[in-house]
């Protein structure tokens, strides 16, 4: 802006030096000294802006401040003063000047800003329209922070709400570079600095908007995160003029939201993307990968036996070597290529523009030997080697999830194949996939096409060789596999969340049954033994289903026996053990399955809620003779005879091993040797039997 031509009104109070110096400003083209004016005279019409001294005035004598201001009106004023009386300065502002300037404590410069601003605001407002003063005029009175632009950027006005939240100092008017202090940010979150984008930029262009979120970066200051409206100020004939933006801080609320955005989609234990993120990331690579017409692959990557990390020392020591896995990928990947945490010990990468095809081999190779080197974990010394399975895209499938599945399913061949080593995926395997899929199709249906069965098998007291209870053992009569056992479908069920519906129906299914056996062979003792997921435990529905086939069936709820799959009492989230809880408090036992192998271990056995454990069959199979089964199983017998839990050996199938058992005192068996699982009229026709007299086991029993 070139010189304002400056009118000073006063005794010359702050005169001559200090004129001089204003003379010197680059704002100031001509002073005039008017030792006195009374109000009625008239104005020299060059004058941009008038400098009166504030206090007691002869070119105010007669009249009020007020009535002297006001004569000067068409004019914008500046009262001058010193620290001594700078309340009259204050007073002056007040009735109405557009300033004051204390001379001791503002710099010649600054008060070449103050000037200049001055003017510039008094234009652009005698400019606005009507709307826009009365939209300016409550800017200084609102919560939200303010500040009126003019075409070029100059700061006119920053209301004291505006000052509080971006920390300015009070009286400070920025330079138009300040505009640059604010941030735009992107869709992705990341913050930007383009021109056109900044809030301030775009009033001032005369657009329109509301909640623009950008970000207020000044030097040494934290981030402050705004919520912004802007608009243009426009004068009488409609002529873009400048741009007021209002705004508030929503630094809490951005943080809270990226916080939890976070959470979303990074593994809390690893800090890796989780399985969500990781999928959405594939997604794109894919994308980007057919429109380069690069190959991409997804590794997936499985701990061998990790299991046995977690009972030998413990769950902290397994979620260590976890965290150490996620390092170890983050550390030998390359820029670009994406590491994920699939769950459990399985962890997934998506590797892009690799080269050549065994290139993808080759960094498997490499991840295999890093992630087999020894993990140090609280003084312990822990070995694990990966399996790992490759799927190339598009060989092996073109969206994400194939892709996954293809690779998960090589991961499992490298397994079977003894771990430690990578295995690509074929389309020799591509029938496991196929076939997998169509039975993730047909579960969905199989509840209404009543295609689950329950087969029982009995379980006998080992004391009296009596009939006690019965497992029941879902299978699914497949339309075209024929009669599945649940290894082929239940991991299914878990994976794809069916598994609530499904138990449901076990427990509804399975509680009817036993109940109508109690009634038909007067057996009111004759227990059921069901099992439940991890995945159900989680969930409330759980308690509300067994609550509901208690009602229904008014069966005593001690006949009624969960068997849970996994163990670690000690590990159990919040959510399972208030189901735990509230199966307790419905009355129905509870029970440890597959005990001794890596799923339970000793310690939850003391967790309170346990009635009794089942002995894995892998422990019976060789007990006659591995002498270490042996002990295994005769030291978790004593130790349940200790806290008074009841013991129940699964997978007999000798003489040898029932005898062996009966020895150890273990309370009850279950085997191939007693009685395979059955459908429910077989069952009918034993507990019959068993009624007439007639033992299961009456040949050859000890
Ligand atoms: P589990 O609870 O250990 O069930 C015993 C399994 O051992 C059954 O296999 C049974 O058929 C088999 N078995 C019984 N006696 C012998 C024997 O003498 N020798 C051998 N080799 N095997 C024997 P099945 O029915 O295939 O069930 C496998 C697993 O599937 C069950 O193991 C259980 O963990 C799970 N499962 C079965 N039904 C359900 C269910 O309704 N819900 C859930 N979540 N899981 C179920
Ligand atoms: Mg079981």
């Amino acid at each position: 802006m070139t010189g304002h031509a400056i009118l000073y009104l006063g005794r010359g109070e702050y005169a001559p030096e200090y004129l001089k110096e204003l003379e010197s400003l680059p704002c100031c083209t001509m002073l005039m000294r008017w030792q006195r004016l009374e109000a009625s005279d008239d104005l020299p019409p060059a004058v941009d802006l008038i400098m009166i001294e504030a206090g007691p005035s002869p070119a105010r004598a007669g009249h009020t401040l007020t009535e002297f201001l006001r004569s000067l009106a068409d004019r914008p004023v500046v009262a001058l003063t010193d620290k001594a009386r700078e309340h009259q300065g204050i007073e002056a502002v007040r009735a109405g000047a557009d300033a004051y300037i204390c001379v001791d404590d503002v710099s010649v410069e600054e008060q070449n800003a103050v000037l200049d601003h001055v003017v510039r605001r008094f234009r652009l407002t005698r400019r606005l329209s009507e709307t826009d003063v009365t939209v300016l005029s409550i800017l200084d009175n609102i919560n939200d922070g303010a500040i009126v632009v003019d075409r070029t950027g100059h700061i006119l006005d920053i209301n004291p709400a505006a000052r509080t939240i971006l920390g300015l100092k009070a009286r400070r008017m920025p330079d138009p570079s300040w505009e640059q202090t604010f941030c735009c940010i992107d869709e992705q979150g990341e913050s930007y600095r383009n021109a056109s984008d900044l809030p301030l930029v775009r009033a001032r262009n005369g657009q329109k908007f509301a909640d623009q979120v950008a970000i207020y970066r000044a030097p040494e200051q934290p981030d402050t995160f705004l919520s912004l409206n802007g608009q243009g100020l426009y004068d009488g004939d409609g002529e873009l003029v400048g741009g007021v933006v209002t705004f508030r801080d929503v630094t809490d609320v951005k943080r809270l939201t990226n916080e939890l955005a976070h959470r979303a989609q990074y593994d809390e234990l690893t800090e890796l993307p989780n399985r969500g993120a990781f999928l959405d990331q594939l997604r794109k690579a894919i994308g980007r990968s057919e429109r380069r017409s690069m190959p991409l692959a997804v590794l997936f990557i499985d701990i061998d036996r990790f299991k046995s990390v977690n009972d030998t020392l413990g769950h902290d020591a397994g979620d260590e070597v976890l965290r150490q896995v996620a390092r170890r990928l983050g550390r030998n990947l390359r820029i670009g290529d994406l590491p994920g945490r699939w769950g459990g010990d399985e962890f997934v990468v998506c590797l892009e523009d690799f080269g050549e095809m065994n290139n993808a081999g080759a960094a498997a190779q490499k991840l295999l030997l890093v992630l087999s080197e020894r993990y140090e974990v609280g003084g312990s010394e822990v070995y694990a080697t990966p399996s790992i399975g490759i799927a190339l895209c598009p060989d092996s499938g073109n969206n994400a999830e194939r892709l996954v599945k293809a690779a998960e399913i090589a991961m499992r061949e490298a397994g079977k194949r003894g771990g430690g080593r990578f295995q690509y995926y074929s389309h020799a395997l591509n029938s496991k996939l196929e076939q997998r899929e169509e039975l993730e199709v047909g579960l969905r249906h199989a509840l209404v096409r009543n295609e689950f069965v329950l087969h029982y098998q009995p379980r006998i007291d080992l004391a009296t060789g009596r009939l006690i209870g019965l497992e029941a053992l879902l299978r699914w009569q497949h339309p075209r596999f024929g009669l599945l056992p649940p290894a082929r479908f239940v991991p299914i069920l878990e994976s794809s969340g069916l598994i609530h519906s499904a138990g449901e129906w076990v427990i509804d299914t399975a509680c009817r049954q036993l109940a109508s056996w109690q009634r038909q062979f007067e057996m009111p003792d004759l227990s059921i033994s069901i099992n439940v997921s991890p995945r159900q435990l989680a969930h409330r529905r759980l308690v509300d289903a067994i609550a509901r086939a208690l009602d229904d069936t008014a069966l005593d709820p001690g006949c009624i026996e969960l068997e849970i799959g996994d163990g670690n009492a000690r590990r159990r989230r919040s959510g399972e053990i208030e189901t735990l809880k509230g199966l307790r408090k419905l009355g129905v036992r509870l029970s440890l399955d597959h005990f001794g192998t890596g799923d339970v271990s000793f310690e939850s056995l003391d967790s309170g809620f346990i009635d009794s454990f089942v002995l894995d069959q892998s422990l019976i199979a060789d007990v006659e003779s591995n002498d270490s089964h042996q002990r295994i199983v005769r030291a978790a017998i004593a130790m349940a005879q200790g806290l008074d839990i009841e013991v129940a050996a699964e997978g007999v199938e000798t003489l040898t091993q029932l005898e062996f058992l009966k020895s150890c005192n273990c309370d009850l068996a279950q085997g191939y040797l007693i009685s395979q699982p059955m459908q429910t009229d077989k069952v009918s026709a034993i507990l019959r039997s068993e009624i007439a007299g007639t033992r299961l086991l009456t040949r050859g029993m000890p």
